[in-house]
């Protein structure tokens, strides 16, 4: 940042929009606090103090000022580099505070006020199995949903507008591109296993393993990966997640159930905190400071999770220490035994515990009912039929009831509609993304081998996590990979996988 007249210019919005960075972080706090250590009757107290929060912050993003200083400074950064931190502020800023503005504030009020209820009955109907007393605060959910996508504007289909949020520029022709091809190259894929069922053999995991002991293994792993524990911490939660502060407080949390599950979902978190970690410093307090898309991000847990943690070259590196911490569970077990046991595939009702072959499905179900909802050529009422259907076409099986099956996901009751693409476009991009850091670093799967992650760290550092929000996702894969997403690394890289592990005919 210079000190000249356009310098203060930019500077000015700086640190206008650093007052709002701040009240973001301190809500990130109070959320982290409520998932793991509030107890239960701090909730409502919590409420209010999140919602005062949230509304200073989206106050002084709507303020006057917010446009003046904006204004100055795009007068001031016009003909700087477009890659430039100056250029890119002003560029995001301008397209944050355009969506702001086309959303009136009594709606924005009514879609959060909408949502909190419609969670909270969300949770009833789960527990009770009860789609009927969920289905008017669902409709209610996608009436606004719709009426955001008018106020927003779109050119294609009215989803473009919400997606837009989480990954913005995509759309949802390509969305329907993408899952295409995916489902040409998965739905063979899955019926080839099926036909193979026994050959892979999750047994080895049934074994109880110590939550302590799975704590320390995973902290040992993904500080190995390159998660830096001085800037970070560990803790449990209901559901888990990653927040960030700061690059230099970037948390993570997990829970304890069958299979290594804590573990894998460790590696996954921690995927998430890197990326921030490894925002570079001068984007700090700015709308910069995060990352470039929620499938952007998704890349980057799927790709410590599964890329590296699911392969055969981090088992072979992993298995003795993995021993060390359970010498008796795994004393007649080896390498190749793990490696095949944590990429087991079976078709299930839950998508957030389906494998890596099965897991797109339970997205493109998703995608296609939400894309028909919106547009009112399904009615809320008839969702359950449908999502059986697409359970039984994509998945063969048929959910028992309602908790199981369309009440799974809180994602909708909060109003994310829209969002579920990023999780496979995160699956798309981790391949695309790993794959070129292979062609930078030839040997990178013998440093896996051997348990040395910072040739991949570095790439990602240098190619995805400095950026933070200064690219759009389709830009930041181009300058990282030399091309916008594509399906083919991914695809390849599970029929691969998947052959070899089930003895499928190539
Ligand atoms: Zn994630």
């Amino acid at each position: 940042m210079s000190d000249s007249a356009p310098g203060r210019a930019v500077a000015a919005l700086r640190s206008h929009l650093a007052t709002i960075a701040d009240l973001r972080a301190a809500a990130a706090i109070l959320r982290w606090d409520q998932e793991t250590l509030m107890p239960p009757g701090g909730a409502e107290g919590r409420a209010l103090q999140l919602a005062t929060l949230a509304r200073l912050a989206h106050e002084r993003l709507v303020a006057d000022e917010s446009r003046r200083l904006l204004d100055a400074a795009e007068a001031a950064a016009r003909g700087a580099d477009p890659a430039s931190d100056d250029a890119a502020l002003v560029r995001v800023t301008r397209r944050d505070l355009d969506r702001a503005a086309k959303l009136p504030a009594e709606f924005v009020a009514e879609q959060r006020r909408v949502s909190a209820v419609a969670t909270h009955v969300w949770r009833e109907a789960r527990r009770t199995n009860d789609f009927a007393v969920f289905r008017p605060h669902l409709e209610e959910v996608f009436r606004l949903a719709r009426r955001e996508a008018e106020y927003i504007g779109y050119a294609g289909h009215p989803y473009d507008a919400l997606v837009d949020r989480y990954d913005p520029g995509v759309t949802a022709r390509e969305l329907e591109t993408l899952f295409g091809r995916l489902l040409e190259v998965v739905v063979p894929l899955v019926r080839g296993i099926a036909s193979r069922a026994g050959a892979v053999d999750p047994a080895v995991l049934d074994a109880g393993f110590d939550e302590a002991a799975q704590r320390t293994f995973a902290l040992e792993m993904v500080e190995a990966f390159g998660y830096d524990t001085r800037r970070g911490r560990l803790d449990l939660s209901a559901h888990p997640f990653s927040t960030k502060f700061h690059r230099d407080d970037v948390r993570i949390t997990t829970r304890y159930g069958r299979r290594l599950s804590a573990v894998f979902g460790v590696f996954h978190e921690s995927g998430h905190a890197m990326y921030s970690q490894g925002t570079a410093p001068a984007l700090e307090r700015s709308p910069l400071a995060e990352g470039a898309g929620s499938g952007i991000h998704e890349s980057q847990s799927r790709m410590w999770e599964n890329l590296v943690g699911r392969s055969r070259a981090f088992w072979e590196y992993a298995f003795p220490l993995l021993r060390r911490a359970f010498p008796e569970q795994l004393e007649s077990a080896d390498a190749e035994r793990v490696y095949r046991a944590v990429n087991h595939v079976e078709p299930g009702l839950i998508r957030v515990s389906a494998d890596e072959v099965t897991y797109n499905l339970h997205i493109v179900l998703r995608f296609e009912l939400e894309k028909a909802l919106l547009t009112g050529d399904l009615a809320v009422r008839d969702l359950p039929e449908a999502w059986g259907g697409r359970m039984r076409t994509f998945l063969g099986l048929t959910p028992p009831d309602d908790t199981d099956g369309v009440l799974q996901d809180i994602h909708w009751s909060s109003g994310l509609v829209g969002s579920f693409p990023s999780y496979t476009l995160g699956n798309v991009a981790s391949a695309q993304l790993f794959d070129a850091a292979r062609r930078a670093h030839p040997s990178l799967l013998d440093d896996i081998r051997a348990g040395r992650f910072a040739a991949l760290y570095g790439w990602m550092r240098d190619h995805v996590y400095v950026h933070g929000r200064k690219f759009l996702p389709s830009e930041l894969l181009q300058r990282a990979t030399g091309s916008v997403l594509t399906a083919e690394p991914y695809v390849g890289y599970l029929r691969a996988k998947f052959t070899d592990l089930y003895g499928l005919p190539a």
